[in-house]
C-alpha cells in the first residue's frame, strides 16, 4: 500500500501523485455506502489502481469541491475591469468562512494612471491593515512576481476572482509549462459561457495550484447572520469590546466596532459591504 494525494478527478477516475508519479485510480467500491468522496487534495492510501482510504482533510471546500488548501490567493485587476472592492469582500469573506488563510492579488498593475494608483494604494493599505498580504502584480511587465512566487513556494493555493481578472496569465508567466489558457475580457465575461474545466491541482515549484473557473460567483450559503462579523477580521478583534454579547453591530449601543468606524479605524465600505451582505443573508433565509 501506498501514499499520494489526489490531484485530478475526471469521471470517477483519480490521479494520484506519490512522489511526482502519478498513478490513476479509482475509489474502493464501499466508498459510496460509507459516504466517502474522495476530492482533489485528499491524502490517500492507495493499492493497484483502487484508492483504500482517504486520510482526515485539514479544511474541504465543497465548490470548487478541494481539500486541505493552506490558502487562497484572490486576484482582483486594477482595472479592466475596473478594480471594486465589493467583490474583493464577498470573496473574503466566502473563505474566511471556509477557514482558509487568503491573499490579496492585484494584477494588470501595467495599465493603470497615476489616478488609479492611488486609489488602489490605499486599497492595498486598508486591506494590510486588515491583516491580508497584499502584493501588487502585472503578468505583462513582471511586476511582482517574485512575491507571488514566495507568496506560492511549498503551499496548496486556491487562484480565485472573476474571470478576465488575469489569473491564468499570471501562472502561465511564473510556469511558462503551465499553457494555461488565457482569454480576451469581452470572450471571458461573455454571459452564459459554461467553462466545464475540471478541479485540478498543477504543480508549481514546490507547492500546487488549482485554478478554478467554478469560483468566479459566490454566495453565503451556510454562512448565519450571527456569525458573519467573525469573517470581517477587524469586527472580530473588536466583539469582545462590545457592551452586548453576540453584538451585530448594526443597532445596539456601546458597540466597539461602531465607534472604531467613526474614528475612521475601520473603512466604511467594509462596514457598508457588512450591512448589505448581512442583509442578503437575512433576506436568502426568508425566501426557505
Ligand atoms: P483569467 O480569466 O483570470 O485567467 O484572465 P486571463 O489571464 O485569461 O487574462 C484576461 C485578459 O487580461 C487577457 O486578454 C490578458 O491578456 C489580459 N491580461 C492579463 N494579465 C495582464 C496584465 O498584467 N496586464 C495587462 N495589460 N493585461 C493583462
Ligand atoms: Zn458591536
Amino acid at each position: 500500500m501506498a501514499e499520494g494525494r489526489i490531484i485530478q478527478s475526471l469521471s470517477g477516475y483519480y490521479d494520484v501523485d506519490s512522489g511526482g508519479e502519478i498513478h490513476r485510480c479509482r475509489g474502493r467500491g464501499n466508498f459510496r455506502k460509507r459516504k466517502i468522496t474522495p476530492l482533489v487534495g485528499d491524502f490517500v492510501e492507495f493499492e493497484e489502481g483502487y484508492i483504500l482510504d482517504v486520510l482526515p482533510r485539514k479544511n474541504e471546500m465543497l465548490r470548487p469541491p478541494l481539500a486541505n488548501l493552506d490558502q487562497g490567493v484572490l486576484v482582483c485587476s486594477a482595472v479592466e475591469p475596473e478594480f471594486h472592492p465589493l467583490l474583493l469582500d464577498r470573496f473574503l469573506v466566502r473563505l474566511e468562512a471556509e477557514g482558509i488563510h487568503t491573499a490579496i492579488c492585484f494584477s494588470k498593475m501595467d495599465i493603470i494612471d497615476d489616478g488609479q494608483y492611488a486609489r488602489l494604494e490605499q486599497f492595498a493599505l486598508d486591506y494590510r491593515e486588515i491583516g491580508y498580504e497584499v502584493i501588487l502584480t502585472s503578468a505583462d511587465d513582471k511586476e511582482g512576481l517574485n512575491a507571488l512566487r514566495d507568496l506560492l513556494d511549498g503551499k496548496v493555493s486556491v487562484f480565485a476572482g472573476q474571470s478576465g481578472v488575469g489569473k491564468s496569465s499570471l501562472l502561465n508567466r511564473l510556469d511558462p509549462d503551465l499553457q494555461l489558457k488565457t482569454g480576451t475580457i469581452s470572450e471571458s465575461l461573455g454571459r452564459g459561457k459554461h467553462t466545464t474545466r475540471r478541479v485540478k491541482l498543477m504543480p508549481l515549484d514546490s507547492g500546487f495550484v488549482a485554478d478554478t473557473p467554478g469560483f468566479s460567483s459566490i454566495d453565503f450559503r451556510g454562512i448565519e447572520t450571527e456569525d458573519l462579523s467573525f469573517y470581517f477580521p477587524e469586527m472580530r478583534e473588536r466583539a469582545g469590546e462590545c457592551k452586548f454579547r453576540g453584538c451585530t453591530h448594526i443597532a445596539e449601543p456601546k458597540c466597539a466596532v461602531k465607534r472604531a468606524l467613526e474614528e475612521g479605524e475601520i473603512p466604511e465600505y467594509r462596514y457598508e459591504h457588512y450591512k448589505q451582505f448581512f442583509e442578503e443573508i437575512q433576506g436568502q433565509k426568508r425566501r426557505y
